[in-house]
């Protein structure tokens, strides 16, 4: 197998690994390894923006109470303290590397969202702030002398050896396998895992590798069970789904049946502007009752063009004229909320593995995210992980072993209707609503698809096993609490209040 030494070793290149890379730039040689083209991941596809508590009205203590409230007695108190007092700084670094984001006058331009209790969300092209981000990130690494950036290259496993992570074994553009190693240490930043559900607003790359990854090498996972359905994707069946940003909903739009009830008053007293779990299971009921579900986004006239160029195009794409139409929506899978558990500094259970972004669990959703802090989060880490691993020695590479893995298999076919039943079977019985019948349900049905799946199958397998954590952490969690909802434990339990699920 061909193997290459450098210092560090960043997987994945959405806001985490770019910001990690550029982070880590001067200190050593990066080499980050990406599945896919380099845009291909969730971070480009970000709509409505990054928090940050720059605003007149606002404080770094008022966002810090936002994303408790939210986070429903789980969050950890220090990360969030970590995140929304680096928020600032975090705006300017990327506003130094490049990044437009909206102004008013002198000012950047702050929009609303859900569970915040003030403007505070930037963003970029009013409905592109990802792929404004991301761009300008690229760019940067790309002109850096002592990042290389590999596209088409899917990590397989990490390299364990004598109890740390050496490198990782990754299969090159034509399948090859090729053994990176890394004399600080690997920093994995794969992103979430979306693609488990049938219904799902994430890039086709989410295919949870990094969870799966870290949990054959005997890494703690923690809080696997909270995952977030956004209410608003666009009701037409794609993969993804494309979303319409919760920022329309900030900027006035509101939720009506085809009854032409605004029904989110019945729900919750933020109407339209609850807490996101709210707002998917209202709509989740009124499609139970036979409802289809709609935003009324008629009100912002020809403004909604404006703020949401994007959103509005994609929409018009489909017949549907947000300034004249309704617009049909679902919810769809959108984001976990667990994951590799780490520390302040992206370390996990496991020496000389770090992680950031969507893959790792820092603790500072708790069981809900509020809206715009996963971008944030994903670059505040970044900058910590870059921090603590340069000041790491150099550790020994000498007398690695032969390491090996499967041959890719090549039956595209098999793999497809392996991935869909996997999907499938996540929508129905791990889904919006829970039960302790459905997931068990759901855990048998995995085992009859685990029985059908090959060794060189790696993004099914992976799946498959990022599937089967979050089913069996949901069906432990006997409550009701953010993203995890139980209909046979409707409650939140005060026994469960910090209480985490790690395995
Ligand atoms: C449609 C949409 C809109 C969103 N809007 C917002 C928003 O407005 N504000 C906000 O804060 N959050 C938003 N989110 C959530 C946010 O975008 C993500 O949580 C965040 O971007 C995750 O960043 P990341 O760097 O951790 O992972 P990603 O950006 O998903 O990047 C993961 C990277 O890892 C690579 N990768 C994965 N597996 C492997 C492997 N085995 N080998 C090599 N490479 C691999 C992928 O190719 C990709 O490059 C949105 C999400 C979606 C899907």
């Amino acid at each position: 197998m061909t193997r290459f030494v450098t210092d560090y070793v960043v997987v994945g290149s959405g806001i985490a690994g770019l910001t990690t890379a550029l982070s880590l730039g001067e200190s050593g040689r990066v080499i980050v390894l990406t599945k896919s083209r380099e845009q291909e991941s969730n971070s480009y596809r970000a709509q409505g923006g990054i928090a940050a508590a720059i605003g007149k009205d606002d404080s770094p203590e008022l966002h810090r109470q936002d994303t408790l409230r939210t986070g429903v007695e789980l969050c950890n108190p220090q990360s969030v303290a970590v995140m929304v007092e680096m928020a600032p700084q975090t705006i300017q670094l990327l506003s130094g590397w490049g990044t437009p984001f909206d102004q008013e006058g002198t000012h950047f331009a702050l929009g609303r969202e859900g569970s915040h209790s003030v403007s505070r969300i930037l963003h970029v092209r009013g409905d592109s702030t990802g792929a404004g981000i991301t761009a300008s990130l690229l760019k940067q690494v790309q002109a850096h002398d002592q990042i290389e950036l590999m596209t088409h290259t899917m990590v397989a496993d990490l390299i364990v050896h004598e109890g740390a992570c050496r490198g990782v074994i990754a299969l090159d553009y034509d399948h090859e396998p090729i053994a990176y190693f890394a004399r600080k240490g690997v920093v994995l930043a794969t992103g979430g895992c979306g693609q488990v559900y049938r219904y799902t607003t994430n890039d086709l790359v989410t295919t949870g590798d990094g969870f799966a990854m870290a949990y054959r090498a005997g890494v703690k996972l923690m809080d696997m069970e909270f995952v977030q359905f956004h209410p608003t994707a666009l009701a037409i069946e794609q993969n993804p789904m494309f979303l319409v940003s919760e920022a329309v909903r900030g900027e006035g739009a509101y939720l009506v049946n085809d009854r032409g009830e605004a029904f989110m008053e019945r729900y919750h007293s933020w109407k339209d502007l609850a807490p996101r779990d709210v707002v998917s299971r209202a709509i989740y009921t009124e499609m139970q009752a036979g409802r289809s579900v709609f935003l009324d986004a008629r009100a912002l006239g020809d403004r909604f063009e404006k703020r949401f160029p994007k959103i509005c195009r994609h929409a018009r794409n489909h017949g549907i004229d947000p300034e004249t139409n309704l617009i049909p929506v679902t919810p769809a899978a959108h984001f976990i909320m667990g994951g590799i558990q780490t520390d302040l500094h992206g370390q996990t259970s496991l020496p000389r593995l770090f992680a950031c972004g969507e893959v790792a669990c820092t603790g500072v959703h708790g069981a809900n995210r509020l809206a715009s802090n996963s971008l944030l989060e994903g670059a505040v880490f970044a900058q910590r992980v870059a921090k603590k691993l340069s000041s790491l020695a150099d550790q020994s590479l000498a007398e690695m072993p032969d390491f090996s893995i499967s041959a890719l298999c090549n039956d595209k076919q098999s793999q497809e209707k392996l991935k869909q039943s996997i999907r499938q079977i996540m929508w129905d019985y791990a889904g919006i609503v829970r039960t302790a019948e459905g997931l068990s349900k759901g855990l048998s049905l995995l085992e009859n698809v685990a029985e059908q799946v090959e060794d060189g199958m790696f993004e099914t397998k992976n799946m498959l096993m990022t599937a089967q954590i979050i089913m069996k952490a949901a069906l432990m969690r006997e409550e009701s609490r953010g993203g995890h909802y139980r209909r046979d434990f409707p409650e939140t339990r005060l026994e469960w209040s910090n209480k985490h699920l790690v395995i």
